[in-house]
């Protein structure tokens, strides 16, 4: 039976080591970093998250300020706002909150945060980096994931690792991780499952992380005696939240395997604290 992944604990002990870290940069220069977080707009999933961060930074002695701007910005008046935002000093990072209304090009908004201040590690310098094998900071979610398999002790130098799903946000980075550890990566996506071979791939998985957004999409019996299994996935199934592997049965064959929900979630909100505070270490 696998040992579980608990997300919750694990960022405890992350957010211990952070806390620490800004009360000595405090002491040393005087001030915390500071996240602001930028919504358009206002919507109920916006603002759960925007609670969530608030609560976590202010745990860790990051200031935090969300900024509000109603739905009737134009993309315009946003872009000069990032640019106001980029110059000044005060602010460390910045995060802009998804979804944003209609008529507004998030993905072009996000380009304009500046490298320095790029709480969520998306900008291409940013990402740039992990492929280089020098970076700080990172995606979030890719970040958590990584976190999550340090957790096991377990050497990641010449294993066979198995990432599904190819988003930017998530399965790329990670790939490009992996690879940065010496894990032999493969990456499966949506041409992989429809030729019929994602079970051939995941059999062979000694880490298997899965992002796709499917529920039940990885049969447990896939899973490969003693594998590491990561599941990103997030699927409301009636009242229920499943992750995209089938756990019961992966549960049995894998030797640590992360719950959903509780896995990957509790890790990526202390994971944008821990960007910011990199990019406020970079400042100074
Ligand atoms: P996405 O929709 O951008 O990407 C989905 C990926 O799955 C693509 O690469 C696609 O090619 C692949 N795919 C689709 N069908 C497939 C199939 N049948 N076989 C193999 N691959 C297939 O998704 P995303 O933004 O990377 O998110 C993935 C999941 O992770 C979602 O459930 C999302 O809610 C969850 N997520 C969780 C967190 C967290 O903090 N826990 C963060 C981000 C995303």
């Amino acid at each position: 039976m696998a040992k579980l992944l608990e997300g919750k604990v694990i960022a405890e002990g992350l957010k211990a080591r952070i806390k620490s870290e800004v009360e000595s940069l405090k002491a040393k220069h005087g001030k915390a970093p500071k996240l602001l977080a930028l919504q358009l707009g206002e919507n109920a999933s916006s603002a759960v998250y925007v609670k969530a961060q608030k609560k976590v930074a202010e745990s860790l002695g990051i200031d935090y300020e969300l900024k509000v701007l109603p739905d009737t910005t134009s993309q315009a008046e946003a872009e000069t706002l990032i640019n106001n935002l980029n110059k000044d000093a005060g602010i460390t990072a910045i995060i802009l909150q998804l979804p944003v209304p209609k008529g507004i090009d998030a993905k072009k908004l996000a380009s304009l945060i500046a490298p320095q201040k790029d709480a969520e590690g998306m900008h291409p310098q940013n990402l740039g980096k992990i492929l280089l094998g020098n970076y700080k900071i990172g995606p979030c979610t890719a970040m958590a994931v990584m976190e999550l398999l340090e957790s096991t002790g377990e050497k990641l130098y010449g294993k066979e690792a198995v990432v599904v799903g190819h988003s930017e946000i998530v399965g790329k980075p990670l790939a490009l991780m992996l690879l940065n550890k010496f894990a032999t990566t493969t990456v499966c996506h949506i041409g992989t499952g429809e030729r019929g071979v994602l079970p051939d791939h995941v059999k062979k998985a000694e880490i298997l992380i899965v992002a796709v957004g499917k529920a039940g999409l990885v049969k447990g019996d896939w899973i490969k005696d003693g594998a590491i299994v990561v599941d990103v996935g997030i699927n409301r199934v009636g009242d229920k939240i499943l992750g995209d592997v089938e756990f019961e049965g992966a549960s049995q064959k894998a030797s640590f395997i992360t719950p959903v929900p509780g896995g990957v979630g509790p890790i990526t909100t202390t994971m944008l604290m821990r960007n910011t505070v990199e990019l406020f270490k970079d400042q100074l």
